[in-house]
């Protein structure tokens, strides 16, 4: 999997995706992320790669051409286009489901605004499509590129130990994870549930479920409705529902 972010701000990114495990799965090969500076592809003298908006308004936009031109560079010799993306507060929000579908992509092409924006021409030129972190306004696309590259790099083989590592997470199945506990067996006085301390290999199974469920059920009660659900689940839920109701 090969990343390409475009960006004013490359350090940012590698102090970020330069350590622990997207450090190491870029260190064995398993993942590529390279960060291309928009500036170096200025045109101007003062290597700036924004200017005033037409029709006027406060702000800088970036210009086209130097976000083309980096586009240009990194599809050089490529005999395919790469999934083009512009990080947006405008664009559709970005969820496991997106990073799922990302995970499937050979090669994405990530590509940072700053200040007000970007010329729209250029986004309609190049860009497949737009992803937002959520419904505010970061000051850059970096974070949201660096969110990106994190949640879909995890996804692929090799990268975690095992596929489990992400196949019980929170949204990877339409439920939250059932709470984790490291030692020692009590702490403050709160201690381990009993279940996960008896090497029952099934029990805790079920203990995980159910507990995901519940998780689910008091923190992001929607997702339920979209999940998929055993007769015996569904009863548990409408058990849930009625204690709740009670209390
Ligand atoms: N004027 C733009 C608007 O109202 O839609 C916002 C520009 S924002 C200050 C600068 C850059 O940050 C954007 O070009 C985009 O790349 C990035 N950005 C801001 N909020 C974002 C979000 N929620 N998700 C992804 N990228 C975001």
């Amino acid at each position: 999997m090969r990343f390409d972010i475009l960006t004013l701000f490359p350090e940012t990114i590698e102090a970020v995706l330069g350590d622990s495990i997207i450090g190491r799965a870029r260190k064995k090969g398993l993942i590529e992320v390279n960060c291309v500076q928009i500036r170096d592809f200025a045109f101007n003298k003062h290597k700036s790669v924004d200017d005033y908006p037409y029709g006027g308004g406060t702000g800088m936009v970036m210009q086209a051409e130097p976000i083309f031109l980096a586009y240009e560079d990194v599809c050089k010799g490529l005999d395919y286009k790469p999934k083009t993306i512009y990080l947006s507060p405008q664009g559709r929000t970005f969820r496991q489901g997106t990073a799922k579908r990302l995970a499937r992509e050979g090669h994405i092409i990530l590509i940072c605004g700053h200040y007000e924006g970007v010329d729209q021409r250029v986004l309609d030129e190049i860009v497949d499509c737009e992803i937002s972190l959520g419904d505010f306004v970061l000051t850059g696309g970096e974070i949201a590129a660096m969110a990106v590259v994190d949640a879909v790099s995890r996804l692929v083989p090799g990268v975690l130990k095992s596929e489990d590592s992400f196949s019980e997470e929170s949204h990877y199945n339409g439920f939250l994870e059932y709470p984790q506990y490291t030692r020692p067996e009590e702490w403050h006085g709160r201690r381990v549930p009993d279940i996960l301390l008896s090497g029952h290999h099934k029990n805790i199974c079920k203990w995980k479920r159910e507990m995901s469920i519940i998780n689910t059920f008091n923190k992001r009660r929607g997702m339920l409705s979209r999940a998929s659900l055993s007769q015996s689940e569904k009863d548990f839920i409408e058990n849930l529902k009625g204690k709740k109701s009670e209390s």
